[in-house]
């Protein structure tokens, strides 16, 4: 048998590159696409390479059916099928509820939740196929707790938890697993948006007093993709250093 397949959304960058070079130093085979990054996505790709496996970065912005369905098709063109999806691609479009627009509302829900939903349905189709599949989608701790000032990004994390517990329950017997990778404040460019004051307000209140890393996401995804964790579905892993306990 030949490598198992993991396709993760957003890789070129940030949490996703590092899921995507920590998957593949688990020897999975790594298919990635990007919207805007196609010169840091080739980047990922030469690091997955270093690690021995195969890799490949597709243009796909996954809040547009024709391209996921596009994506779909090159990865099964190229690696055969996918068994572990990893919907990590996402955005912000922050604002106060009374000055949000419904075009900043509509985009992050395209992206983080719409993009999500038509990954999981074409995943799926190819897991139930094989009778194994491991979906894992990367919410948010605001998706828990809301945040003032991003209602649209808190609906879009909220709405993936309860889109993920719905596909543990269609799946569970068909031997896909569905869960929720639920990060806190990480260190990406998402995060290097925020003032250092803002950071440091952040970091005196997480019970570990320590902002997390990229690598503390891709190590509970990592878990969550084996073999050893075929028994756990529909949870929510908050990797958030204590944020919401
Ligand atoms: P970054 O902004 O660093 O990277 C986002 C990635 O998503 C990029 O690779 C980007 O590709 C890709 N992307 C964005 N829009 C699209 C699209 N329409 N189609 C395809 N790809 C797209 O984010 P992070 O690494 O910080 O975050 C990764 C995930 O983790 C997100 O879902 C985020 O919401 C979540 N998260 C992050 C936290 C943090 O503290 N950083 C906390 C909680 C959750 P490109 O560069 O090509 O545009």
């Amino acid at each position: 048998m030949g490598n198992r397949v993991a396709l993760v959304t957003g890789g070129s960058r940030g949490i996703g590159r590092v899921i995507c070079t920590e998957l593949a130093a688990a020897g999975y085979d790594i298919a990635t696409c990007y919207a805007r990054g196609a010169e840091a996505a080739m980047e990922t790709v030469r690091m997955c390479e270093e690690k021995g496996v195969k890799a490949m970065a597709f243009a796909a912005d996954i809040s547009k059916a024709e391209d996921v369905t596009k994506l779909f098709e090159q990865v099964k063109e190229n690696f055969g099928g996918i068994d572990i999806l990893v919907n990590n691609a996402g955005i912000t479009k922050d604002d106060l509820m009374l000055r949000m627009t419904e075009e900043a509302f509509m985009q992050v829900i395209d992206t983080n939740l719409k993009g999500a939903f038509l990954c999981c349905k074409a995943a799926s189709k190819m897991m139930l196929r094989n009778k194994f599949g491991r979906i894992i989608n990367i919410s948010s701790v605001v998706g828990i707790s809301g945040n003032a000032g991003q209602a649209n990004y808190a609906a879009s994390k909220a709405g993936l938890i309860g889109m993920t517990k719905s596909i543990a329950k269609e799946f569970g017997a068909k031997g896909i697993t569905a869960n929720i990778v639920a990060p806190g404040f990480i260190q990406t460019d998402m995060t290097a948006e925020l003032s250092e004051d803002a950071q440091k307000y952040w970091e005196d209140r997480i019970p570990r007093k320590m902002l997390g890393k990229p690598e503390d996401v891709a190590a509970a995804v990592r878990f969550l993709a084996s073999d050893e964790a075929g028994y756990i579905t529909g949870q929510v892993l908050a990797v958030d250093g204590g944020m919401t306990c």
